[in-house]
C-alpha cells in the first residue's frame, strides 16, 4: 500500500452527496449511482490522483485490471450507509481488490490516505517469495493492522506475489535510474529492489 494523496471532491458529488444519501438511507432500492457521468468524474478524479494506481494493493490499472471506486466503509445498510457518497470514503482500487474485500470491515484496516501511514511502520517486502510480510519491528498494534490489510484485500495471493516479482524483474531490467517509479505497480515493492 502506498500513500495515497486525496485531491478535493468533485463538485458534482460535493453538491448532491447529501441528496443521494438521504435517498439511498431512505428508499427501499439497492445502492446506485444516481448519476453514471458524476460516477465517471468521481472515478476520474480519484484515478488522477493515485496515477491510476489501486490505492490498496498499488497495482497500475487500465492493462490488467478495471479501475472501480471502493468504499473503504461498507456502503450496506446494516454497515455504514451514511458513507455511501462521502468523498473520504471513495478510494480508486482495482477490480480485484475490490472482489476480495466485498463488504468486509475492520477497524484496524489501514487507511491509505491517513499521512500517518508508512510502509516500512508495518510491513517487509520478501523478495524471494514476492510476499509482503509483517514487520518484524512493528508494534503489536502494527502487526495487527498490518495483518487485518493484508488478509481483507487478499495481498498475498498467488497471483499477487507473482506479479511483484515478475513487475521489480521488470523495473531492473529497464534503467532503474531514469525510469518512473510511477510508470509501475507495486512501487512499494519494486523501489528497493
Ligand atoms: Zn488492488
Amino acid at each position: 500500500m502506498y500513500t495515497f494523496i486525496r485531491d478535493a471532491s468533485p463538485p458534482c458529488l460535493a453538491l448532491r452527496w447529501e441528496e443521494w444519501t438521504d435517498r439511498y438511507c431512505s428508499g427501499d432500492k439497492g445502492f446506485r449511482w444516481y448519476s453514471p457521468k458524476c460516477y465517471e468524474n468521481v472515478r476520474q478524479k480519484l484515478f488522477d490522483a493515485s496515477l491510476q494506481h489501486c490505492a490498496f494493493c498499488d497495482g497500475l490499472t487500465g492493462a490488467e485490471s478495471r479501475q472501480t471506486i471502493e468504499h473503504f466503509k461498507p456502503k450496506e445498510r446494516q454497515a455504514f450507509p451514511e458513507l455511501a457518497f462521502h468523498w473520504q470514503n471513495l478510494y480508486p482500487c482495482c477490480d480485484r481488490c475490490q472482489s476480495e474485500k466485498g463488504n468486509r470491515y475492520d477497524p484496524a484496516l489501514l487507511n491509505p490516505d491517513d499521512l500517518e501511514y508508512h510502509f516500512d511502520d508495518y510491513f517487509v517486502a520478501n523478495y524471494l517469495t514476492g510476499e509482503i510480510e509483517v514487520s518484524p519491528l512493528a508494534s503489536a498494534e502494527n502487526c495487527h493492522r498490518a495483518r487485518v490489510t493484508l488478509e481483507l484485500y487478499g495481498l498475498n495471493l498467488d497471483i499477487r506475489t507473482a506479479r511483484r516479482k515478475r513487475e521489480a524483474q521488470l523495473f531492473q531490467r529497464r534503467n532503474p535510474e531514469t525510469e518512473l517509479l510511477d510508470d509501475f505497480s507495486y512501487r512499494y515493492f519494486i523501489k528497493n529492489s
